[in-house]
């Protein structure tokens, strides 16, 4: 089936062409793990889930890299200057900066697991690519793309890169709006970013390494094309992150790499709209107030229904949330959970039709290859519950295909909700089903009818299925 993706450096949605036939290879940029991560940076997961899970179902070997950001990142604006996140975090916490990475890296993979997402192939850390980093500013140096600046660092000159800026049409001019910090006088160009850092003379830092320029730590940007290109090659298919780092990060990578690779040095580049709150701003982990998926699972919901929420739109229009929009999203989920939940306990369900699943699998797939339109597909799928021209069989198949696809379990929600309901009925309940089967066993099927239509009026279903008596309370 033909993939078509937005590509943020041509402005367009194209149709995808894969580097290697059957292949894909993708860069995602993940989580700063200073400290826990929100809502937001999870929705940014669940968008690069559905991205490989699409290429998957379309046939492809997904080779997927997400990076864990554990040192380098500054909280200037620009990303360069200031405190290291990390080092920050880590007095806050009172632990070592070492101990904080690892305790929010955990954190971030339990939320990513609850939320379904498929882990990446690789998930390299920053700190464990050093010296492939050291080699990339060595490159770069020896191109004459680098200057440095006396106790500050080494930083790159953007004015020897004549594409720079071509990821967002060129208008970098605000990059540096924010930087207040003295040295950046010091830059030829107000876009030029560092490369390295040297430790500061009055501080230790807890994370440096000696380097050919002086001990210090690499620039932010150099982490993700040292390490996208050893694990995906100098060439590769789609690089994805959150809609804020085009204009930096991702432009700052592209100009780090091309010298060093040959333009052009990643094919497609997809970028995700933020989760914003109410008043419209993103969600931010440095703007105080913020969600993780704890508030969601404390508040009662199932992960699975956040992800549910975020399907529902598309990934590249800004969503606000509430949880107003949680609960809307909670009823819609359960309610197609207990659809398929009945599905599971139709005693008729007839064969597998094989031109109605085809038929099926490709309306829910296009919409999915088409740029990503997860809410078209769970449109097809309420359809597809509603007709009566597709058997049980068939659409519990076509179901097993949605979940691979979305990620959304409802099988595996459905075979629960079937457990614990019956589990749950109450004792008169389950009293009136033991009479029952009694009835069914001595052949006695008038009193057996009889038991049926009294849990019927007392509001629940009696089902006998392959794996035995099934009792759930009425929608
Ligand atoms: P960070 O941990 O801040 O480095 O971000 C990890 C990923 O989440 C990056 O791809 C960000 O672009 C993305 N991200 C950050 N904030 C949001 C948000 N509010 N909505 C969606 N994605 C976000
Ligand atoms: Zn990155």
């Amino acid at each position: 089936m033909t993939i078509r993706l937005f590509n943020t450096m041509t402005r367009k949605t194209e149709e995808f062409k894969p580097l290697v036939p059957g292949k894909m290879g993708f860069y995602s940029c993940g989580p700063t793990v200073y400290h826990y991560a929100h809502i937001g940076n999870m929705r940014s997961m669940i968008h690069n889930d559905i991205l490989k899970r699409m290429f998957i179902e379309n046939g492809y070997t997904v080779h997927h890299v997400m990076n864990i950001t554990d040192v380098g990142h500054l909280t200037g604006d620009d990303s360069d200057s200031g405190d290291d996140k990390m080092e920050r975090g880590a007095a806050r916490d009172h632990k070592s900066v070492w101990d904080i990475a690892q305790f929010y890296t955990d954190e971030f993979l339990r939320d990513f697991d609850d939320l379904n997402n498929i882990r990446p192939t690789d998930m390299p850390r920053a700190t464990d690519y050093i010296a492939e980093q050291i080699d990339l500013v060595k490159k770069l140096q020896d191109l004459g793309y680098t200057y440095e600046i006396s106790g500050d660092g080494i930083y790159y000159d953007t004015s020897k890169f004549p594409a720079y800026g071509a990821l967002t049409g060129g208008s970098v001019a605000g990059n540096r709006a924010g930087a207040r910090v003295e040295y950046n006088d010091a830059k030829r160009n107000p876009t030029d970013f560092a490369l390295w850092k040297f430790s500061p003379k009055d501080k230790k830092r807890q994370m440096e390494w000696d380097s050919p320029w002086g001990i210090g730590f690499p620039g932010w940007h150099a982490e993700c094309s040292a390490m996208s290109m050893k694990l995906l090659g100098n060439h590769f298919d789609i690089h994805t992150g959150g809609e804020d780092l085009s204009r930096i990060h991702h432009t700052n990578e592209i100009a780090q790499s091309e010298p060093i690779t040959g333009a052009p040095w990643v094919n497609y580049w997809v970028h995700f709209s933020f989760l914003v709150n109410k008043s419209g701003d993103k969600m931010s982990k440095s703007g105080g107030e913020f969600l993780g998926l704890d508030a969601v699972r404390k508040r009662g919901y199932d992960p699975l229904v956040y992800r549910y929420l975020i399907l529902l739109g598309h990934y590249q229009t800004q969503l606000a949330f509430s949880w107003d929009a949680m609960d809307a999203a909670a009823n819609g989920y359960k309610n197609l959970v207990r659809r398929v939940a009945e599905l599971l306990l139709d005693t008729e369900p007839g064969a597998l039709d094989n031109a109605k699943f085809d038929e099926w699998h490709n309306r829910i797939l296009s919409p999915v290859s088409d740029n990503m339109k997860t809410a078209e597909a769970l449109v097809q799928i309420q359809e597809l519950l509603r007709t009566n021209d597709v058997n049980a069989s068939t659409k519990i198949a076509l179901f097993e295909f949605v979940d691979r696809l979305l990620g959304l379990d409802f099988i595996g929600r459905a075979k629960r909700m079937n457990d614990t309901e019956s589990e749950t009925a109450p004792a008169e309940i389950m009293a009136l089903a033991d009479a029952r089967a009694a009835a069914k066993s001595a052949k006695d099927w008038a009193r057996a009818d009889e038991l049926r239509t009294q849990i019927d009026a007392a509001g629940w279903t009696v089902v006998d299925t392959r794996d035995g008596t099934k009792i759930t309370k009425k929608a």
